[in-house]
């Protein structure tokens, strides 16, 4: 049952409000046809009475409702509240007017069907500021007074006619207005309802101005104070007109302005949403589809990347920045390789064939070498300037060049075997090939293994324990003492072992004549061999010091070290080496170093080899006669041919008494030495100077160092040139890391085109979500007009849609960034499946977020449209629609 007694209203209010209506009109345009839905209506309302409009259908009655609260406008006439003419009025003041003095009825409820019954109530209230929990009080206590206190958590659409028109009645009342204007509330009603309805109008109706629409003369015969008849927008009859002289109060007080907060918009939005979870779902994730897309390129790209620096910086930092020096500019080989032309286009062909310089540009950039002043260098670094280059390099080797003569005469195979330099590799016919590679690739060709077998091990030891790892014996002592370097697994490539004579060299040798000669049935693999380290430590090597591979024929020092029966001799008399230690190369976080072996000497054996040398007679002639070349015997820069016509007799007399061996060295070594100087000779032999390094290798522990070193070289090259000393500024290639950037490069351009493309799709689901906002704004028209009518203004309406469109976007968002994160790990799974890297995908955190906010921001930017197209929706318009 109806509740009887309604609490009455704040009490400390002393008058209503005083509504004028001054020669109204309305008139409706519908194509060339006018409406005149209210013709030069007069009328004046008490603050309190219970006003009945009574007329026909389409006299007018609902378009004065709707004028009187606002919603619609007048054409002429003045509507004047207490006073103050409404002609002035503002948008933001008829808001304001609807939501605190008017409370609006239908005869079709208008609730919010996604709303429950207390959040449509409590909807009115969403406009002021009343903070929330006091507007659900408020809402409860409203519908307790109208009898329904146990449906709060109903939805509209659970309830009959009479309920809902109880709840728009709460709605109406809970921001206590000063005019409640209904219009044919029982319109829908059965007629003990509608009864109910009329009971609690009255009630309303007792301090406050009640206007109320019916078509049904008895209810308003008794329930109301006052009956107007309307006719064609005309008064006929008005039973209790204000007289001339009666007292209304004309008082003006300032209301707040009422405005919807963005979280009100935003749970609007969403409880619409959820009725339509499905389509809600689809949409979000048609709309993640472009975001998953480009989030699968992100975490691909950002993945390999992430691979690729870290090979990078393992790699970089792996290979030191070594200053060679004589250093050819390798980009200019490059470009020549490439056959970049930087001026102009190419021709077409025109039926002649033409040169293109490459011959030229390859011997430019030979000729380009450059030469690096390491003894500079070396003193700068050992000076207070270097000491940051010092310190930032985790090591610094000096390498001097010098060649060693070791051989092994215990070879497998009872042949004295030349292990260094290795003469497999002449054995094979390869050394030209191999000299030819070491000449154009330069610092990388160490990088490269495959060609030497005996190499210097790090003079700092602790750049020697962070590259090799003891596994047997003991690291050398000596400079007799040298290690042999397996790999992870304890193996040696056999080509090595063949190096070393430590397999048969002859059988491999034999085995490639016949592949040369196409006989290939008589090819024996070569057995594989095993040695325990009891029979490797202690075995033993020769050293022969680089001056004792010289003979002296005439006045002139003859190269020896191709004749056997010398070399043997001199290996008789040559320093023993023996192997002590075993060691592997160290793991990267990379994983293992592939390694084909070899032995590492101490460099402690450089200075012994100089040591020997400068006891030798050659060197010591060399150092009597500076300027006189001992291979030639002829002075340094001449560099005349050996020819029958350029010979003195004397040396003719010489040359007679050689065997023909003798002869045929010393011709080659008279014509090798065209270019010699004293230095080149002395470095021949052995003797080097500290001084003076042919390499410097800076080591860096990190990624970072090695940029910094970089850098300090660059310092370094700037001061050398701010000081006039331009013949020391120092060039070096960066092979390694010129290689790697520019495999980033290619991933960020691969990267950059996939994205483009994919992007399309975002632009697609962006334009499908403008469109299903749109069709959502069709949908909730009605709503629309009830907020409109509540009080909400233009922009409030804009909010909702922008609050729908900001839930889609974030949703679609949050969903695509989520797939993609599950997407990588099955794609990662592959991945690793293929290549054996794992975890190439992955979602980068920041590209996470900034990929949720572009979805956000177009998707919004696509509701921005429909959402305005609400907003400029004419409530009146909104309301009618279904
Ligand atoms: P009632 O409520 O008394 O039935 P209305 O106030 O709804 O009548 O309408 C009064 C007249 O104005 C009618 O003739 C109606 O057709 C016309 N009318 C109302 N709204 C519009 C509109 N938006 N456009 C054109 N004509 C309208
Ligand atoms: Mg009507």
């Amino acid at each position: 049952m109806v509740q009887p007694c309604l609490t009455a209203r704040s009490g400390n209010r002393t008058g209503g409000i005083m509504l004028r209506l001054e020669h109204l009109v309305k008139d409706y345009y519908t194509g060339d046809e006018i409406v005149h839905a209210i013709r030069d209506l007069t009328v004046t309302f008490r603050d309190n009475e219970f006003v009945s409009i009574l007329g026909p259908s389409g006299c007018g009655k609902t378009t004065l409702l709707n004028i009187i609260g606002g919603l619609d406008n007048y054409n002429s006439g003045n509507l004047v509240i207490n006073g103050r003419s409404t002609k002035d009025y503002t948008d933001k003041d008829w808001d304001t007017y609807r939501n605190h003095r008017i409370g609006f009825v239908f005869q079709s409820y208008n609730l919010i069907m996604h709303q429950t019954v207390l959040q449509n109530v409590a909807l009115s209230m969403a406009l002021t500021d009343v903070p929330k929990d006091e507007r659900e009080k408020r809402a409860a206590a409203a519908l307790e007074k109208v009898g329904l206190k146990d449906q709060l958590n109903k939805k509209p659409t659970q309830m009959s006619g009479g309920q809902m028109q109880r709840v728009a009645i709460a709605r109406a009342l809970v921001n206590d207005p000063e005019i409640l204007l209904a219009d044919e509330p029982t319109g829908a009603l059965d007629s003990h309802t509608s009864v109910q309805i009329m009971d609690l109008l009255k009630e309303i109706a007792k301090d406050r101005l009640v206007i109320m629409v019916t078509h049904n003369p008895e209810l308003a015969q008794q329930y109301s104070t006052r009956i107007i008849r309307l006719r064609d927008g005309e008064i006929v009859s008005d039973s209790d007109p204000v007289r001339e002289g009666e007292e209304l109060e004309d008082e003006q007080k300032p209301l707040k302005k009422p405005s919807m907060k963005f979280g009100t918009a935003l749970s609007l939005s969403f409880n619409n949403l959820l009725t339509k979870k499905g389509r809600t779902l689809l949409t979000a994730f048609a709309g993640s589809i472009g975001i998953i897309g480009i989030g699968l390129i992100m975490s691909l790209s950002s993945g390999m990347q992430g691979y690729i620096d870290r090979v990078e910086q393992d790699t970089i930092t792996s290979y030191p920045v070594t200053i060679e020096d004589n250093t050819m500019d390798m980009s200019v080989l490059m470009s020549a390789m490439m056959d970049r032309d930087e001026q102009g286009e190419k021709k077409s062909y025109d039926g002649t064939v033409r040169s293109r310089a490459f011959a030229d540009k390859l011997l430019g950039s030979i000729a380009d070498t450059e030469k690096n002043n390491l003894t500079a260098f070396r003193k700068y670094l050992n000076s207070p300037g270097g000491q940051e280059l010092k310190e930032t390099a985790s090591a610094i080797e000096y390498n001097y060049g010098i060649t060693m003569h070791v051989y092994n005469k215990q070879a497998v195979g009872d042949k004295l075997v030349a292990v260094s330099p290795n003469g497999l590799m002449d054995e094979l016919g390869m050394s030209d090939m191999i000299s030819l590679r070491d000449q154009f690739m330069g610092g990388m060709s160490s990088a490269m293994p495959g060609s030497e077998v005996w190499m210097a091990l790090p003079a700092e030891s602790s750049l020697r324990d962070r590259e090799y790892e003891l596994l047997d014996g003991h690291w050398p002592e000596n400079e007799d003492e040298v290690m042999l370097e397996v790999d992870d697994s304890g193996e040696i490539s056999d080509f090595t072992l063949y190096s070393l004579g430590l397999m048969n060299q002859s059988e491999l040798v034999e085995n490639y004549k016949d592949l040369q000669a196409e006989k290939t049935e008589e090819i024996t693999p070569g057995k594989p061999v095993a040695y325990t380290k009891d029979e490797l430590l202690g075995m033993e090597f020769t050293l022969v010091p680089n001056s004792a591979l010289y003979k002296k024929v005439g006045n002139i020092w003859v190269d020896e070290s191709e004749d056997e029966a010398f070399v043997q001799e001199a290996v008789t008399n040559g320093r023993t080496l023996k192997i002590t230690g075993i060691m592997k190369p160290r793991e990267t976080s990379l994983g293992p170093v592939s390694t084909m072996g070899g032995v590492y000497y101490d460099r402690s054996l450089e200075n012994w080899i100089r040591t020997e040398g400068k006891s030798s007679k050659i060197v010591k002639e060399q150092e009597a006669h500076q300027d006189v070349n001992v291979f030639t015997g002829r002075k340094f820069g001449d560099s005349a041919q050996l020819t029958a016509a350029n010979l003195t007799p004397e040396q003719q007399m010489m040359l007679a008494s050689l065997s023909q061996q003798e002869l045929m060295d010393y011709m080659a070594s008279y014509n090798d030495a065209a270019n010699a100087t004293y230095e080149s000779n002395m470095a021949k032999l052995g003797i080097f100077n500290d001084d003076t390094p042919t390499s410097i290798d800076l080591y860096a522990d990190t990624f970072e160092d090695k940029e910094k070193i970089g850098d300090l070289i660059a310092e370094y090259n700037d001061l050398q040139q701010a000081e006039g000393n331009d013949a020391n500024v120092i060039s070096y290639n960066d092979a390694v890391g010129t290689m790697m950037s520019g495999v980033s490069d290619i991933i960020n351009i691969i990267s950059y085109v996939l994205m483009a493309f994919v992007s399309i799709s975002l632009v697609v689901s962006s334009i499908m979500i403008g469109i299903i906002t749109y069709i959502s704004v069709l949908e909730r028209v009605k709503e629309i007009g009830i907020l409109r009518a509540m009080g909400a203004s233009k922009r409030d309406v804009t909010n909702v849609f922008n609050a729908e469109t900001f839930i889609i976007g974030l949703l679609s968002g949050l969903l695509g960034v989520g797939l993609t994160v599950l997407l990588n790990i099955p794609i990662s799974m592959v991945i690793e499946r293929m290549t054996g890297v794992a975890g190439i995908a992955q979602m980068p955190l920041n590209g996470a977020v900034i990929l949720i906010g572009v979805e956000l921001l177009l998707t919004m930017l696509a509701g921005l449209i429909p959402a305005r197209m609400a907003a400029r929706k004419d409530p009146v318009q909104a309301l009618r629609s279904e």
